[in-house]
């Protein structure tokens, strides 16, 4: 057996109440590593075109890699895959936390949750003994508490819970899973696959261990590789800051979305940056498995209105979704709504942008009182956002076309509000901006998920990664590269870099060792994999990048199936017609079109269509993906 792998997938079947466990084919070892390779491999043969995302025929799947629960830094994070409610197409969330390692631990390399419970429950797996429970006390629950009864009634604190809240429970369209409190699964709506299946939360407990291929080479390297998370200054920051210094650099490139990405500038952005919230706020810091940074702050709100809230986060997708973003220059707003995000279960970028869409739709008028029912909307209402948020949560009046997520919301409204929902393929735009940041906009318009700031490099053209620039791609092609306002090159580093994270996201290893700033790249891997495997085969850089193809390609042919196309590959209007209004970047817009047919030539997908070419499909031996419809 390979070093790192249990070969073991658990599957539950909630229709007739049982589990099986099934060998890992060893084929997949070779072709996808683990992770979102092995779930996209799973997924595409088992979920159907054309299958209802909310419907028993769906699948949920939790995915580890070959080096979870080991001692390679950042090692404990997992990846819920399922056909995506918000947008219709692949979806897939990953998180930190424990609760990978404990799934490791427990003895499986993979969760797969199928068919549909007539009743609520929740899946208890303690290490072999598997148990479908009632649920019917934790239903209607927050996360939290949902979270501390299971622990209660298995007597044992150390079980990872993965929760939905009352959003996931009526199918909000981005609802999140919510692991032990505050680490969010939160893109593309996982908790509401959970939800259609009546399955209030997945509980882990394991007492078992990772045996890794060369025990001693492998502790040897990953000690290094500790201390050079520990040493790399950038790490270090994130460690004291988390992702609260983007505010900073986001507003000094005039990036930092504002009302809802009309502009890049906020005034108050001060307010929520890290230099600001730190001193006054944080409470302390936490740390996921295995990771010596600790970038997660606990915050407490001790005055205002929000007075009391104690809470972990938000992240800078946080402080952008219901600060900047809404115009609000006020950090309790944004934690008291991430507290009430994890607690109800919603993705915090989803929830604020579609909240941004319905205020521009009502400030523009092209929507009324009688559309909102009563509730009246403005920019910096903090008070006012924090109701509409809790009315998301809960689909009360205005709240229920909200939690359907901008694009069904504004289909249904119609009279122009389309232009004011900011989202690729149905999911919400990040905190980023391709006018000031091209490669960005190339990411989001390509990525499988919509609109996804965690797939390619969106730092590259970003201020401070020159010297990581010239090393990947040549000190010839440095100036057009770091130059976030042309087109050219960025195909380049969005191929080379969704290849690395594609890479990243099979082991799982956090993104802050990978991507932000990038300690871990290809090569280190291949050092490291044959290791931790005994696989000789992922020795080499080139083997690496050919899974890493083989896994974009594939996610690319299941959206293909749901009719995704080139045309599909495109952004709001906002970003390539309506120039920047102010800022380092005032003017500019994105011209997708060239770096698309790049990013179509380099990734061997054709021009036209966008989709893999056949000869594409066969050298990354994806033949057999042709046999599903
Ligand atoms: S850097 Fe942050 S997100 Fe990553 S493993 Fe450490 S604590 Fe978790």
């Amino acid at each position: 057996m390979p070093g790192g792998y249990h070969e073991r997938i658990l599957r539950v079947n909630l229709t007739d109440g049982t589990f099986k466990i099934q060998p890992l084919p060893k084929e997949w070892i070779k072709d996808y590593i683990g992770g979102d390779g092995f779930g996209a491999r799973l997924l595409f043969e088992e979920v159907r075109a054309g299958t209802d995302p909310l419907s028993s025929s769906n699948k949920l799947i939790l995915g580890t890699g070959p080096i979870t629960g080991t001692l390679w830094p950042m090692s404990g994070r997992t990846v819920f895959i399922s056909k995506a409610p918000l947008t219709g197409i692949w979806g897939e969330s990953h998180v930190g936390g424990f609760l990978g390692a404990e799934l490791k631990f427990a003895g499986y390399d993979m969760l797969v949750v199928e068919g549909k419970s007539e009743r609520p429950v929740f899946i208890d797996i303690h290490d072999s003994d598997l148990q479908i429970r009632d649920a019917g006390d934790l239903w209607g629950l927050t996360t939290n508490e949902a979270t501390e009864a299971i622990k209660k009634k298995n007597h044992d604190p150390d079980y990872q819970v993965a929760a939905i809240g009352p959003a996931g429970e009526r199918l909000v369209r981005f609802s999140s899973l919510i692991i032990n409190h505050a680490r969010a699964a939160g893109r593309t709506g996982m908790g509401a696959v959970l939800g259609s299946k009546n399955v209030k939360a997945i509980a882990v407990r394991g007492h078992g261990a990772v045996e890794v291929h060369d025990r001693e080479a492998f502790t040897e390297l990953a000690k290094k590789a500790h201390s050079r998370v520990r040493e790399n200054p950038q790490a270090r920051e994130m460690g004291k800051w988390g992702t609260w210094v983007l505010t900073a650099v986001k507003q000094e490139i005039g990036e930092l979305p504002t009302l809802n990405h009309q502009t890049g500038v906020f005034e108050g952005w001060e307010k929520l940056s890290g230099d600001y919230i730190r001193p006054r706020f944080t409470v302390t810091d936490r740390a996921c498995f295995g990771c010596s940074l600790g970038c997660k702050k606990m915050n407490y709100i001790p005055d205002g209105p929000f007075s009391g809230t104690l809470e972990e986060g938000p992240e800078y997708e946080g402080l952008m979704a219901f600060g900047s973003s809404l115009g609000i220059d006020d950090y309790a707003t944004t934690l008291k709504a991430n507290q009430i995000c994890n607690r109800y279960g919603m993705d915090i970028i989803s929830a604020g942008a579609t909240i941004g869409f319905a205020i521009e739709s009502y400030v523009k008028g092209a929507i009324g009182v009688d559309d909102t029912g009563g509730v009246e909307l403005a920019w910096g209402d903090n008070e006012q956002t924090i109701k509409l948020l809790e009315m998301i949560g809960k689909r009360d009046g205005f709240g229920d076309l909200l939690a359907e997520g901008s694009r069904i919301a504004a289909e249904r409204l119609g009279r122009g509000t389309e232009k004011f929902a900011i989202h690729v393929k149905g999911m919400e735009v990040s905190g980023q901006d391709g006018r000031t940041h091209r490669s960005i906009g190339l990411g989001h318009a390509t990525a499988a998920r919509g609109a996804d700031h965690l797939r390619s490099l969106v730092v590259v053209d970003q201020l401070g990664y020159e010297d990581v620039a010239a090393k990947r791609w040549g000190a010839d092609k440095l100036p057009e590269i770091i130059d976030p306002y042309t087109e050219k090159y960025k195909a380049t580093a969005v191929v080379e870099s969704e290849n690395a994270y594609c890479i990243r996201d099979t082991l799982i290893v956090c993104w802050y060792s990978v991507s932000w700033p990038p300690i871990f790249w290809m090569e280190d891997f291949a050092e490291m994999l044959p290791l931790a495997t005994g696989e000789k085969h992922f020795s080499k850089v080139e083997n690496l990048t050919r899974i890493a193809e083989r896994q974009v390609t594939l996610k690319r042919i299941f959206n293909a199936r749901e009719g995704i196309g080139k045309a599909d590959d495109n952004l709001p209007d906002r970003f390539t017609k309506e120039p920047m209004p102010e800022g380092p970047g005032k003017g500019q817009v994105v011209d997708l079109e060239p770096m698309l047919r790049d990013y179509y030539t380099l990734r061997g997908w054709d021009l036209e269509t966008g989709l893999p070419t056949d000869a594409t499909i066969k050298r990354l031996d994806l033949g057999w993906a042709r046999d599903f419809s």
